[in-house]
């Protein structure tokens, strides 16, 4: 629950911060339309599972060390979702968008992975399926992002090919996609 309300508090700030800009390109309908299960996956079911017996069918056993890992990876996740976050700044977006003057940023976590916050996605999903003894509730956040990206990633990287041209090629050869390249 905590790391619930921290991703909620995270995710509040910045979206009062996006308002501020002005956006020149929407994503398309099938992006938006898989925005909504991530949501579900990552806030409503595990609120089921902790609150109602509704998921009750589904759960499973695990040793406890399992949960103390979940703590960790959820940790981990939610540092890195704070900090693309902070270094994406204003050229952040809910659905695929550019700004009026889009700014490319290739700094911070963005310096050595292009889409860090899609990696604190698979990162806190892994700690969900950690913390939540419950074969919905815990893999169900896993399966709707890699849904997202799978569908999403492909547009995201045209559209920034379009927009920045060999600039945000020479930055593809730099940093890795999902996986940070640390050389
Ligand atoms: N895919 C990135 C950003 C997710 S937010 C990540 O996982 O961290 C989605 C918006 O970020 C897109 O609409 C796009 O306009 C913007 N964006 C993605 N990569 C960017 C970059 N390197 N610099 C500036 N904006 C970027």
């Amino acid at each position: 629950m905590a790391f619930l309300v921290a991703y909620l508090a995270i995710r509040g700030v910045f979206i009062r911060r996006a308002r501020r800009q002005q956006k020149t390109d929407k994503g398309d309908a099938r992006d938006r339309l898989l925005i909504a299960p991530v949501g579900i996956a990552q806030i409503v079911l595990p609120l089921v599972f902790v609150w109602t017996p509704g998921l009750a069918f589904a759960n499973r056993a695990q040793p406890p060390a399992c949960a103390a890992l979940g703590i960790v990876t959820m940790a981990a996740g939610l540092w890195l979702f704070w900090r693309s976050h902070v270094d994406l700044g204003d050229s952040w977006s809910v659905t695929l968008e550019l700004n009026a003057n889009h700014r490319l940023v290739t700094r911070g976590v963005y310096r050595f992975v292009r889409h860090p916050m899609y990696t604190s996605f698979f990162v806190s999903g892994f700690g969900q399926a950690l913390l939540l003894a419950n074969w919905v509730a815990g893999l169900s956040a896993l399966v709707a992002v890699a849904l997202l990206v799978a569908v999403r990633l492909p547009n995201e990287e045209k559209m920034m090919i379009a927009q920045f041209g060999d600039e945000y090629r020479d930055y593809m050869r730099r940093a890795g996609c999902i996986v940070p390249r640390l050389s």
